[in-house]
């Protein structure tokens, strides 16, 4: 841009992009016909704006930059109205009831704070996306409120605490994201998996994760092509990825990119996994995104790191040398500690879809349970607070492994907590509730909305007092601050049943599910939070909180009808083939022998058995099915699909997987879960 642009112009648009400017036509119009230049030079026709609406998924129509003359003529064309708005037919994406068909007009705004790409011969332009009455109907609209919340409310906060040449601050994330591959012809064998993204049916295969050899295992030569080239097509679009390995489950890896201002990590991530997609398919693999693709070992998340950077390059999380003194450190941690117990509920709700229930609590996720790992540390800094001394000195210490030739050095200062759905790592927050599919969008916005509140609170506590007496009050704050929130801290093992009970008895939430934790979206103190920070409108929230219920009742609908067809089409057909060919043996062996017994008989009628409890499971699944499909009202919708659906389910998969165990693997219709995890 500094190349290409006039510098009042690169100025005007740096301005906007930083510090949230408003940006004149004039500017747009020089900055459009630059942008249309570089894209040509770099082999574009076209351009589109892209946009995230409530599908989770990225949106994007492309327009080429033709324009015909009278004469017969084209140049090549780019306005800068033509950059600013788009206007896309709003009426298909959903809305949850904000938008009728009939006012189909939707609008999209560019987004100048996150840098525009190049691919596949298009020039993409990061837009937000709303209806014609302005409100949102995406996860960029309401996450850039959040950050301008967050924004408004710490300076304010920084400024009180003497840090004047502070202008502005950036919420910084950095979202590890988990995957699976497989083999791309082994994956279109399963309906399931082509359908739904997870598997249905299958018995476990004879190894899991238990001899715990893949996590951070040695790359196989396939899979470190693949990693390579997703690398360098990230790099290629300006996404930084950094650190790829391989994760816990078979088949499972990871990528982390390098963290980035909060909107552009949320569309770098969208692209990223995207291109995971794409780049697998080119090495003949699948790459599944789903949070559970695989019954019995463990589901995909998405670790979401946040924490605040001012413009002046002070990361507010950071505790520094002396933690125990550190004035803004204390002050944002503990915002940070009191937004989170305040909305647990929330942050709950915005990591809440079908598929990422079945990870939480699990034994392999956190549990569903919001609560705050500190660690050691900063657990005694708490602890110097809660008992109003104050004091304590941060020790380093040299770490020695014992042998000469290994290098010393100092030891980290916080341990990890990998049970911790919300963990202190150092200097940074990581959220670990996140699902591998969600778009990192929905947390950032709770997390930043709740911090600007708790930051506004602190703020309302502290404007009038003298500048002598700051510190002492504010130690006084923070103090109270942790006897209001001490219950959300927790440092112990987050799988255990304890917890879970301990946690009840600190009156913390447990919102199970997604028809649970959803409606809470509706409690006043929420509704309270959102609008007024203006994150959402009633209408806004009324919208979000249907399309999530509607979206979860659809996809385990898909489920529940792919499940059905499998069985009927796919497994009992082999199923029954296989029954006769045993039934012949046994009937052959009859006229030989006289008699009927051995190994062959045994697992006749334990086929037979499967074979009746599939029945019933079936007609029970399929009758539920038209009984929730019949439900108008969305919540007992979703409650039908929860409670009832995916009880019916697991019923079904039962004897189907008991019975797959049984049967030679060439007589199936479809490959098995050994094939598929150790597939590469
Ligand atoms: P781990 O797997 O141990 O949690 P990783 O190194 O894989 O750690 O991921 C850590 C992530 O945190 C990276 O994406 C990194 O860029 C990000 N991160 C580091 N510092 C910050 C920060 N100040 N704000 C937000 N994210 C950060
Ligand atoms: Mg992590």
């Amino acid at each position: 841009m500094k190349k290409r642009l006039p510098s009042d112009v690169y100025k005007a648009l740096h301005k906007t992009t930083k510090y949230g400017a408003s940006l004149d036509i004039d500017v747009a119009n020089t900055v459009a016909a630059a942008m249309k230049n570089w894209a040509i030079e770099n082999g574009a026709t076209h351009y589109t704006h892209w946009f995230q609406p409530m599908t989770g998924v990225t949106a994007e129509k492309h327009d080429s930059f033709v324009s015909p003359r009278s004469n017969g003529e084209i140049i090549m064309e780019f306005s800068g109205k033509e950059l600013v708005k788009g206007e896309p037919d709003a009426s298909s994406f959903p809305s949850g009831g904000l938008r009728a068909t009939f006012e189909a007009r939707g609008y999209t705004a560019w987004d100048p704070s996150s840098p525009a790409f190049i691919k596949d011969k298009s020039l993409y332009i990061p837009t937000a996306f709303c209806s014609y009455s302005g409100e949102a109907l995406d996860k960029k609209t309401p996450l850039l409120r959040s950050m301008d919340a967050l924004n408004e409310q710490a300076v304010k906060v920084l400024h009180l605490l003497g840090k004047k040449d502070v202008t502005h601050i950036d919420t910084t994330i950095g979202s590890e994201q988990e995957y699976f591959l497989i083999d791309k012809d082994l994956y279109k064998k399963r309906k399931d998996l082509l359908l739904t993204g997870r598997t249905l049916l299958g018995a476990p295969a004879p190894k899991g994760q238990e001899m715990e050899d893949h996590y951070f295992g040695v790359l196989k030569p396939k899979v470190a092509a693949f990693m390579h080239d997703l690398d360098e097509e990230l790099w290629k679009l300006g996404v930084p990825a950094k650190t790829k390995h391989n994760e816990v489950a078979p088949a499972q890896h990871e990528l982390a990119p390098v963290f980035e201002t909060a909107n552009i990590a949320c569309d770098h991530n969208q692209l990223t996994m995207e291109i995971m997609k794409k780049v697998a398919d080119k090495h003949h693999f699948a790459c599944l995104l789903h949070e559970k693709p695989f019954e019995g070992v463990n589901g995909s998340g998405k670790h979401d790191n946040w924490s605040i950077v001012t413009n002046t390059k002070l990361n507010l999380l950071d505790p520094g040398d002396d933690p125990y003194h550190n004035i803004t450190f204390l002050v944002f941690l503990m915002a940070t500690i009191a937004a989170v117990d305040n909305y647990q509920d929330l942050l709950r709700v915005s990591v809440a879809s079908a598929g990422n229930d079945h990870r939480l609590g699990a034994n392999e996720a956190p549990p569903a349970v919001v609560s705050i790992y500190v660690g050691d540390e900063l657990a005694k800094v708490l602890h110097s607070i809660d008992t109003e001394t104050f004091e304590g000195t941060t020790e380093k210490t040299e770490m020695s492994i014992g042998a000469t030739v290994l290098p010393n050095f100092v030891k980290d200062t916080t341990d990890r907590n990998r049970t911790s759905p919300f963990a202190f790592t150092g200097n940074k927050f990581e959220f670990r509730m996140p699902g591998s599919a969600l778009s990192v969008a929905d947390p950032n916005i709770i997390l930043n909305t709740a911090v600007a509140s708790t930051l506004e609170d602190i703020y309302e506590t502290l404007k009038d007092v003298k500048e002598e007496d700051m510190e002492a009050e504010i130690y006084k704050l923070l103090k109270k601050t942790l006897d209001e929130h001490k219950r959300i801290l927790f440092n112990g093992n987050g799988y255990t049943d304890a917890w879970i009970e301990e946690a009840e008895k600190r009156g913390l939430y447990n919102l199970k599910s997604l028809p649970d934790a959803v409606p809470q979206l509706k409690d006043p103190k929420n509704v309270d939070l959102f609008t007024k920070y203006h994150i959402f409108t009633k209408e806004e929230i009324d919208s979000r909180y249907e399309i999530y219920l509607e979206n979860y009742a659809k996809t385990i609908h898909i489920e529940a009808l792919t499940m059905i067809d499998m069985v009927k089409r796919d497994f009992t057909p082999s199923l029954f083939k296989y029954m006769k060919g045993v039934e012949k043996e046994l009937l052959q062996k009859k006229e030989l022998l006289g008699a009927v017994h051995g190994y062959e008989l045994r697992v006749l009628k334990e086929l037979d058995a499967c074979s009746v409890a599939i029945d019933e499971a079936l007609e029970k699944l399929e009758a539920d099915v038209i009984k929730a499909e019949n439900t108008d009202d969305s919540l007992e919708k979703a409650r039908l699909y929860h409670d009832v659906i995916l009880e019916d389910m697991n019923l079904l998969r039962t004897p189907v997987d008991t019975a797959e165990s049984k049967i030679p693997s060439e007589a199936l219709n479809y490959p098995t879960y050994d094939e598929l995890l150790f597939s590469l």
